[in-house]
């Protein structure tokens, strides 16, 4: 496998999908798929920034120890050459620390690529000179080579045609001591890894190191500062090519200025100047001779460093090391390795690699966007969350099968109370349906139980009343014993009321449905009913069409136990309203009153058997109880709304029984 097939990966198992890395990835090779972040290879160009932004660490680079083990293990003569960036790595070392070190670790060369970056900036100071009319951007970062190969094609015959420092650096490597040699950098960048493969047959390097690689190295084979011999870089030795990795610093070795009034020459550096600067280069608003772009803040700051130190102390230690090395060096030596290498090949060409991908058409980006719920402006939050900057970019990247609708937190999360409410609209009604399970059981248990004791209480009832009824008929009215008999009669035919209405309810036997015209039926009930003065009846029929299918005789019982209800909760008179409506293939009977209301504590126990609140000898408790069996078993239900408390406005009840037609 090589570095270009897989130079970043994610670690799913670590990815908590934060969309950081999509933020932060200035080609766009991130694609969320099934809410996991994928580097799309093709796509990446090695810049690492979504390496360094991920706090998970679920960014995983191709790591080259192995390789370079293996080089260093076949005998072969092998050079390392050092990024000059090593003293912002490595600032409590002496350099003759650290060039020991990896010559412990089997290295016959250890250079410094700054000798390959003088040479190219003499290269790009020669371009810059010339007076013709072209314009060219600076290959030194191949990052930035790779994003002008695959996202601005047409920019790639404007790159400078010269090859990196570390490239340069191979090729004198390879004058010196042969075409055998093998070469590994080690630098603080991932994106070299791709270029030494990208390159081809151009590029003289074998392996790219990351300086966090090199510390790995130096860990496992227990090599330290302590242990080696100090000693020196090999030749030849740099000049001013040391400040290379601060931003401007090859313009400083090339004898280059960035003047602000020619604008010649423009730095651009980081992640969004760098893609801004290319933007408006394209464009022809930045009008450079040379425009000197990194994708990082100077390769300081590459990804494969491996201290934490800020910005500007490891600014100071490269300019540090390059001063005081710079004492050191002997300007006719110095003078003379120019002159060795003064024809050495600086060149190289770059090829387009376009890896655009189409822009929605206004309908399809339109659709996209109502699937993100984004109808109005006002829904266009450009929030960022999702890791890109508008709503607009998010859609375009939908489109482009780099992103997904759900990325869209705002949106998800308004779904999100959607399905909340919806949860708690299924939850109640679940409780709901628990509470009358619950009910539905105890009415069966007692159903059971009172069906049992009826049967039992009736054959002697039968005979109680049938003797007593014999004795009443017997006795005169004037007789000492025909009060009490007359109380053994009234009694016994009570019995007998509450023994037929727990047979009632305890019935298991099916309704015989038959069409009945619900209102004539309601009107002839309430001519059953003896109705005290002080109670005013107020009827209104509104059903379309009373031809239903009910049992009449069962639906006689239900009718005459709620109009008795409410004339008993009338003892001071009052309304008692009914209607009929239809309501779809339902109709509803309501009866309501103006009486006492039935208190809330009361009302959770009222369709309970033998539950009243009457006085004894007045209530049974079954007419509820029996109206309640009687309308599940027709399919129906009954509601009851209430108020007891004069305080809360009018006192009443109203109970909705409703039915299917048929
Ligand atoms: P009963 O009428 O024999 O008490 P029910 O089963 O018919 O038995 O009614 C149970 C209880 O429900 C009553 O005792 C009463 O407390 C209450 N109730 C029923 N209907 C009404 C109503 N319309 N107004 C006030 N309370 C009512
Ligand atoms: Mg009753």
């Amino acid at each position: 496998m090589q570095a270009s097939d897989k130079l970043i990966t994610t670690k799913k198992e670590l990815c908590r999908v934060c969309y950081t890395c999509v933020r932060d990835c200035p080609a766009k090779a991130i694609r969320i798929s099934s809410g996991q972040a994928e580097v799309i290879q093709s796509r990446c160009i090695g810049c690492g920034n979504c390496v360094l932004v991920c706090s998970q660490n679920a960014k995983q680079y191709y790591s080259s120890i192995d390789e370079v083990n293996a080089t260093l293990l076949s005998g072969v003569r092998t050079a390392a050459i050092i990024a000059p960036s090593f003293p912002a790595d490595y600032p409590d070392l002496d350099y003759q620390q650290l060039c020991g070190m990896v010559r412990g670790l089997g290295f016959d060369i250890v250079s410094e690529v700054s000798f390959g970056a003088d040479l190219v900036a003499q290269a790009y100071k020669k371009l810059v000179a010339k007076h013709d009319e072209n314009r060219f951007i600076a290959t030194t970062c191949p990052a930035v080579v790779s994003f002008v190969e695959k996202y601005h094609p047409e920019l790639v015959s404007s790159l400078a045609p010269v090859a990196s420092p570390m490239v340069v650096m191979g090729r004198v490597l390879k004058r010196i001591h042969g075409d055998d040699l093998r070469i590994v950098f080690i630098g603080p960048c991932f994106a070299k890894k791709s270029e030494i493969t990208r390159s081809g047959e151009d590029c003289v390097i074998d392996s790219a190191l990351t300086f966090k690689e090199l510390n790995q190295m130096l860990d496992s084979t227990g090599i330290n500062s302590a242990n080696v011999q100090k000693s020196n870089f090999d030749p030849p030795l740099p000049g001013l090519g040391s400040l290379f990795p601060i931003s401007g610093g090859m313009l400083q070795a090339g004898d280059m200025t960035e003047d602000l009034l020619t604008a010649d020459v423009v730095c651009a550096d980081g992640k969004s100047n760098f893609t801004h600067a290319l933007k408006e280069f394209e464009n022809g608003s930045l009008d450079a001779k040379l425009l000197e772009v990194l994708c990082c803040q100077g390769c300081i700051m590459g990804p494969g460093m491996s201290n934490d130190l800020p910005y500007f102390s490891r600014r100071t230690a490269v300019s540090k090391y390059a001063r005081e090395r710079l004492k050191s060096v002997d300007p006719d030596i110095m003078q003379n390795q120019y002159d060795t290498f003064s024809d050495i090949d600086t060149g190289n060409t770059y090829r387009p690699d376009d890896k655009r991908l189409a822009l929605p058409s206004p309908v399809d980006l339109q659709n996209i966007m109502k699937r993100m719920g984004k109808v109005n402006d006002e829904d266009e939050l450009d929030c960022g969350a999702c890791g890109y900057a508008t709503c607009r970019e998010h859609a375009i990247a939908i489109h482009k099968g780099l992103a997904e609708n759900e990325m869209c937190l705002p949106n998800t999360i308004d779904r999100l109370k959607k399905s909340l409410t919806d949860l708690n609209i299924s939850n109640d009604k679940l409780s709901k349906t628990q509470v009358a399970l619950i009910n539905a059981e105890k009415l069966a248990g007692m159903g059971q139980l009172s069906a049992g004791i009826a049967h039992e209480i009736n054959n002697p009832l039968g005979v109680i009343l049938l003797n007593s009824q014999l004795m009443l008929d017997e006795c005169k009215p004037d007789d000492d014993n025909f009060e009490d008999i007359s109380l053994i009669v009234e009694q016994a035919e009570r019995c007998k009321t509450i023994v037929s209405g727990l047979l009632n309810f305890a019935r298991k036997n099916e309704v015989n449905l038959e069409i009945v015209n619900i209102s004539a039926l309601i009107d002839r009930c309430l001519k059953t009913i003896i109705l005290p003065k002080n109670i005013r009846v107020i009827v209104e029929h509104k059903i379309q069409n009373p031809q239903v299918e009910i049992d009449e005789g069962q639906m006689i019982q239900v009718l005459t136990n709620l109009f008795k209800n409410a004339i008993e909760a009338m003892q001071d008179g009052g309304e008692l309203h009914l209607k009929t409506h239809d309501k779809g293939r339902y109709f509803k009977i309501i009866v309501s009153d103006t009486g006492t209301g039935i208190p809330e504590k009361v009302k959770k126990k009222i369709f309970e058997p033998l539950f009243t609140t009457k006085k004894v000898g007045k209530g049974t408790g079954l007419g509820l109880a029996v109206a309640y069996g009687i309308i599940k078993m027709h399919r129906g239900k009954i509601d009851v709304q209430s108020n007891a408390d004069p305080e809360k406005g009018k006192t009443g009840t109203k109970f909705s029984v409703t039915l299917p037609k048929c």
